[in-house]
């Protein structure tokens, strides 16, 4: 099998992932998953035009497999895969913006700490893999090659490649996970996994599967011989709900169904008292679904708030809590923002400068001003019920806002 050497650049990646101490090494897993999913993604695009690289009624698919013996997780998908020489460009070297663009920032930065932030930011794609494995084992096959690609590396420098059989057009990658990780994280729970799944990967457009193994205890009988061994039971489930309910249309949706995402995505026990659902086009696009609460938050009147809207680019989460979406004052309001324009690698501080999120930010400030305007002239109790959990934040916005919003404010 011939061994090769990672480009210097990648290595230094690869050496930084696997020494650094980062405490979310768990972004690993929504890391292959959104490769899968972007792989399927280039899969059918190409069979727009070329329909035959793929079968008819092909379901297209990620697999998730448990091995607890040899310590594995393979995750499979049928995507586009890689031909040979793509295995070396794309695995072998660091293509991608984000990857360098984390290289650069590196460069300027010294401290533990921010090295780790950066690591979260970026999610560093592939190689992450290498933060949780001691072995991956990637098998490929491109629909425009006849041959499979085995890809073997320890993270140490080399890595080996040869071409193999391989029946089935996708990738499937194996990672090989480290005892002391282990110890730590139990990456070999399926109940973890798909914790995980749902946490990172709920509105991935294509099934997530994984198959759960149950262990059905042999019986006896009251002589106590055994009239049936024990037996492992695998039944295959899917782990993603593949519903991003913002993408769906409004008219469609009930308010249950808001109630019940607003729970389950902000862990929150109240019903949200005003739902905005919008979408944007035209410089840049994107979809805002964002939730006014009944209730404050036991601690929304303290420092230890943190505020902030979730952000999503094509349905992959990137970010819980952004500030910038959203100003101080109206920081009760909980939501999310999906943007294609946002790219999945993206840095806080990139998006901080990015002229595009000032945009954003404006409009949805401009929009719950809006809603609230509205409730105060259509339904004055539930106006007042607003008031009493969150008046004192909007007075503080009086405040700090000398802008074109102030008086808007002062009318609420
Ligand atoms: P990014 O996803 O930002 O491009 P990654 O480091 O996550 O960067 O992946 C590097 C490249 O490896 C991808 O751009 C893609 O070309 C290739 N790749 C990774 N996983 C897969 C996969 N499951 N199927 C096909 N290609 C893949
Ligand atoms: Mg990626």
């Amino acid at each position: 099998m011939a061994q090769r050497s990672f480009k210097a650049e990648t290595q230094q990646l690869l050496d930084l992932v696997i020494n650094s101490i980062y405490t979310h090494r768990e972004i690993f897993l929504r890391e292959v998953v959104s490769n899968a999913s972007d792989a399927i993604d280039k899969l059918k695009f190409k069979a727009l035009t070329e329909p035959e690289i793929m079968k008819e009624d092909e379901s297209l698919e990620i697999k998730l497999d448990i091995d607890k013996e040899s310590k594995t997780l393979t995750i499979e998908d049928n995507g586009i895969g890689m031909t040979f020489d793509e295995v070396v460009e794309n695995i072998g070297t660091i293509a991608k913006s984000g990857s360098k663009e984390f290289l650069k920032k590196l460069k300027s930065t010294k401290e533990g700490d921010a090295i780790n932030e950066l690591i979260g930011q970026f999610g560093v794609g592939f190689y992450s893999v290498f933060m949780v494995a001691k072995k991956v084992s990637l098998k490929t096959k491109s629909p425009y090659s006849d041959e499979g690609v085995l890809w073997e590396s320890t993270g140490d420098g080399k890595y080996s490649i040869e071409k193999i059989e391989k029946e089935n057009r996708g990738t499937q990658i194996t990672l090989y996970f480290k005892d002391d990780v282990l110890k730590e994280e139990d990456y070999l729970d399926q109940y973890k996994i798909s914790e995980l799944v749902k946490k990172y990967s709920d509105f991935i457009s294509y099934p997530i599967k994984m198959n759960f193994y149950t262990e059905k205890p042999e019986e006896k009988d009251d002589k106590g011989n055994v009239t049936k061994e024990k037996e492992i039971e695998v039944e295959e489930k899917t782990l993603n709900s593949m519903k991003p309910l913002w993408l769906r249309n409004k008219s469609e949706i009930k308010e249950e169904e808001y109630e019940d995402f607003y729970k389950q995505s902000f862990h929150a026990w109240d019903k949200p008292i005003d739902v905005i659902h919008a979408k944007a086009e035209g410089k840049i696009e994107y979809t805002m679904l964002l939730f006014i609460p009944e209730k404050a938050p036991y601690d929304f009147y303290s420092v230890n708030y943190e505020r902030g809207l979730k952000l999503y680019s094509k349905q992959i989460f990137i970010m819980d809590k952004n500030k910038d979406l959203l100003p101080e004052y109206l920081g009760f309001v909980k939501g999310l923002v999906d943007s294609p324009d946002f790219s999945l690698n993206i840095s806080r501080e990139i998006l901080q400068h990015s002229s595009q999120l000032t945009l954003v930010a404006k409009n949805i400030e401009k929009k719950i001003l809006q809603s609230l305007k509205y409730m105060l002239e259509n339904s004055r109790e539930k106006y007042e019920k607003f008031w009493s959990e969150f008046g004192r934040a909007i007075i503080a916005g009086i405040n700090v806002d000398f802008g074109a919003n102030s008086d808007k404010i002062k009318d609420l």
